[in-house]
This record gives C-alpha cells, sequence and structure tokens, in this order.
C-alpha cells in the first residue's frame, strides 16, 4: 500500500508517534525507503512526536455519562474514576488551572468549566456532556500550560526517530519559542523541525515560534479545539503567510479528505477546502485517518493529487499566490531567486534547475512559486530526502560537480533525463560558486538544449 500511495502521488510519509510501539514502525520505514531504488527518487519521512498532550484517566466502567449541570472532578487518585470522578495523571496542571478555565474532553466534545482549584482537586461544572472513555484526550486552551515541549515519552520517541534517519521531526503542542529551542537542541541538526501550530498561545507568538522553526503545520484537528472552528480558517490564511514571508515550507492538515474514510469520493465542500488550503499558499497537504485507517487510502492521495493539479493550472492561481508579498532578503541568493521567474517568462524557460547543497536555494526558488518545474540537484542524501515537503520540487541525488562546465554539463543531462525540458528549450540553472561551500548561490545562467547531451556521456551520476 505504500508504495501505491507513492505512486498516487505521496510525496512524504508521517509517522505518528502517539499510536502504537517502536517496533512496528520498522518495517514501515523500511518499506518507505526501499521505494528509493526502483523509482530513482528521494522518499521523506516525518516523525511526529505526540507532544504534552494531556489525557483523563481510566474508568470502573467506561464509557461514563457526564450530565450537564453537575459537578466532575479531576485528582490524583489513580482509582479508577466513575461519574462523579477521575485521575488527572498530569500533576503540573493543578497549578497551572484558575478559576472560570475551561477544560475540553474528547476532541472538545465535551466542556467542564474550572470552579474551584485545590493542589490534588479540581472541582469543575460540567457545561456539555456526554460520555467519557478511558484516557480520552484533555484541551486546556485558556491557560499556558507549564509542560516541557518534549514529555519523556517525547524524547525517548525522538531518539528512535534519530537513530531511524528521521527527515523531518514534528513538535505538537507548541506553546514558547522555548519549546522550538529545546527541541532543536535535542535534535542537534540531524533532522529538519516542523512546529504543529494547534494551540491559542503559539498563535500569540507565531512569528517568533515560526523563526526558529525549518517549516510549521496548521495542525486544524487540535487548533478546532482550542478556538472555535470558526477562528481555523482566518488562521489557516495567517499561518500560512506567515510563513511563506520566512521562506518556510507550511503543511495543512487534517480533516481534509474527512469522509473518504468510508467513501471513495470526497463530498464537494472537502474538495473544495483542499483547493483553498493550496490556494492559499500550502507547500503540502496531508491526510491522516484517511490514509492511515480508512478503506480509500490510494483513491484519497490520487484525489489530493487531482486537486493541486488543477488548482495549479488554473490561471488565477498565480495570481492569487503572488498577493502575498515574498520580499527577498539583501542577498544574493534571494535576489536571483525572486530574478528566476522573471526571467523564466521573458525567455519563456521551461524550467528552472539549482544546484544546492543544503536546500535553502531550493527553498528559495519554491517560495516563488515559479510557473515551470523545479529540478533540485544536490550530493546530499538528507538534502534530497528534507525537500519532499517543499512546494513543487522534484529534488535528484547527483555527484557533486567540481566546475562550473560540469555543473552546466550535468544539468542539461538531468533536465532531459527527468523530462523538464526537451531539445530546444531554454533553462534557467542557479547554483553557487565556487562548489561546495553552502549557502553561496550567486550565479544564474540560461542554456539551451541541443538535446545532444545525452549522447556521448556515460559516466555515473547518480539520480
Ligand atoms: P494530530 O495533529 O493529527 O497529531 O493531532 C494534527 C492536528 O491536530 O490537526
Ligand atoms: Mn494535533
Amino acid at each position: 500500500m505504500i508504495a501505491k500511495l507513492h505512486r498516487a502521488g505521496a510525496d512524504a510519509f508521517r509517522i505518528n508517534m502517539s499510536h502504537g510501539a517502536h517496533a512496528d514502525k520498522i518495517p514501515l520505514i523500511e518499506a518507505i525507503r526501499a521505494l528509493e531504488k526502483p523509482t530513482g527518487r528521494p522518499t521523506t519521512i516525518l516523525f511526529d512526536l505526540q507532544g504534552p498532550k494531556l489525557r483523563v484517566g481510566r474508568f470502573a466502567e467506561p464509557p461514563v455519562m457526564l450530565k450537564t449541570g453537575e459537578t466532575f472532578i479531576l485528582d490524583r487518585d489513580p482509582t479508577p474514576g466513575d461519574a462523579v470522578r477521575v485521575q488527572l495523571p498530569h500533576p503540573e496542571i493543578f497549578q497551572a488551572l484558575t478559576e472560570g478555565a475551561r477544560l475540553l474532553l474528547d476532541d472538545g466534545k465535551l466542556t467542564l468549566r474550572v470552579t474551584k482549584v485545590g493542589t490534588d482537586r479540581i472541582e469543575t461544572r460540567i457545561e456539555v456532556g456526554g460520555p467519557l472513555s478511558n484516557n480520552k484526550g484533555l484541551n486546556v486552551p485558556d491557560v499556558v500550560v507549564p509542560l516541557a515541549a518534549l514529555t519523556e515519552k517525547d524524547r525517548a520517541d525522538l531518539s528512535f526517530a534519530l537513530e531511524q534517519g528521521a527527515d523531518w521531526i514534528a513538535l505538537s503542542f507548541v506553546q514558547r519559542p522555548e519549546d522550538v529551542a529545546e527541541a532543536r537542541r535535542l535534535i542537534g541538526g540531524k533532522a529538519a523541525l516542523l512546529v504543529k501550530i494547534e494551540k491559542p498561545s503559539a498563535i500569540d507568538r507565531l512569528d517568533e515560534i515560526l523563526e526558529l522553526a525549518d517549516a510549521a503545520m496548521v495542525a486544524r484537528g487540535d487548533l478546532g479545539v482550542e478556538l472555535p472552528p470558526e477562528r481555523v480558517p482566518p488562521l489557516q490564511k495567517r499561518i500560512i503567510e506567515t510563513a511563506r514571508r520566512l521562506g518556510k515550507p507550511v503543511v495543512v492538515a487534517t480533516q481534509m479528505l474527512e469522509s473518504m474514510i468510508q467513501a471513495p469520493t470526497p463530498t464537494r465542500a472537502e474538495v473544495s477546502d483542499v483547493a483553498t488550503a493550496i490556494y492559499d499558499g500550502a507547500d503540502a497537504i496531508m491526510l491522516s485517518a484517511e490514509s492511515a485507517a480508512g478503506a480509500w487510502p490510494e483513491e484519497s492521495v490520487a484525489m489530493m493529487d487531482r486537486i493541486a493539479v488543477s488548482v495549479e493550472a488554473d490561471p488565477g492561481y498565480a495570481a492569487r499566490i503572488h498577493f502575498t508579498e515574498t520580499l527577498p532578503d539583501a542577498t544574493t541568493a534571494d535576489a536571483l531567486s525572486a530574478a528566476a521567474q522573471g526571467i523564466v517568462e521573458t525567455v519563456s524557460a521551461s524550467g528552472i534547475c539549482c544546484f544546492t547543497i543544503s536546500g535553502s536555494t531550493a527553498r528559495r526558488i519554491a517560495r516563488e512559486r515559479p510557473s515551470v518545474p523545479l529540478l533540485v540537484m544536490t550530493p546530499r542524501q538528507v538534502t534530497a530526502r528534507r525537500l519532499g515537503l517543499l512546494w513543487g520540487a522534484h529534488a535528484v541525488r547527483t555527484r557533486d560537480v567540481a566546475s562550473f562546465e560540469e555543473m552546466v554539463a550535468k544539468s542539461k543531462r538531468m533536465v532531459l533525463r527527468h523530462g523538464i525540458g526537451k531539445s530546444g528549450d531554454r533553462v534557467v540553472l542557479m547554483a553557487g560558486v565556487p562548489f561546495g561551500t553552502p549557502g553561496s548561490t550567486n550565479v544564474l545562467h540560461v542554456v539551451r538544449l541541443t538535446g545532444d547531451e545525452l549522447k556521448n556521456y556515460t559516466g555515473p551520476e547518480g539520480g
């Protein structure tokens, strides 16, 4: 199924550390990486850490029925709970909660209002009742929870993910910039870091948080529990805009094709929602239960792919996407990336081809959402893999080049081989000279393909 999803258009796979044991993940990781040899394409794996997700304890006879208007107690007693009380196995929360704060249970289906706070007992009034079963999630939207960004479980999951060669680590329930800094320190440059925006406190400090991260996710599931759901669409636009301004890839997630968990076709509203995310400027769109547990995983991926292709073929897409101004930094690399699209249009180039070590040139070009395909050549496997989250980047791992002439010759061959251009076409090349120095993009070169580039070439180059 993983191979089928890849063929249907999936560029990246999320391994959700909230579910299952480490041993269960290994065959998945192997199956994903095994796609690289036969397809000659890099794969991208995002390990998603659960983060400080709060849960209630267990009940003697679940589910219990919480009645609207009655009192419900959260305490520190591990004895199985009932319709009057249950354990809250997070001691830190007792000090942080204040009278009047809301507690949302089971994805916001039930609401409790805090009426009295003690050191080991919280009294609440049930504002919206309903059934409650074991270990259901608890959201506390009104307070900044004094919890570390990474729990003990997250630390163990993180070292597993890094051992397994994670390309990206996703950090859940980020609340403060310090959370991102802490995760970065623990990751130590071994993987790129994506922050999931799903807490109101993260929205309050969005710019600072995104500046410290490599990518962001609009995590609409929890965001729509912590905040009223009608606040999510404007925030989706704001998060995407902020990420694009900072030149960081942004993922839109959750309930995108929810009805396809059961049905082979989506609702029109879902199709429109996926399209909107792309018009808004998302780099990537994500499936959750649709592909992880649904009956139509392959159809869901194919549907998303078709929606993306359809939106990007709309002439109105370019106009909308360029509504968000992405001002170049005062660097040569940004200036050249911003100029590339203009040159593509003037000379009717068929593609852009860049040579990058860290991937930063590719990020800059992709941010401009060029109207032609982007071929990224890199000698580093980690870079090729990480670029899977980036809008429109077709990354290829190649051998390093030693000279400008070699770079030009190789680019022409790769452009032909990957179908980015054909005989007679012009292509825009970007690279940094001298070679082998990261972050030094300073060359923009326009070449014309003769079609003979592959003829006399026999040497190996990968990709
Ligand atoms: P989750 O994150 O699926 O890990 O909860 C995404 C979201 O909250 O939308
Ligand atoms: Mn979430």
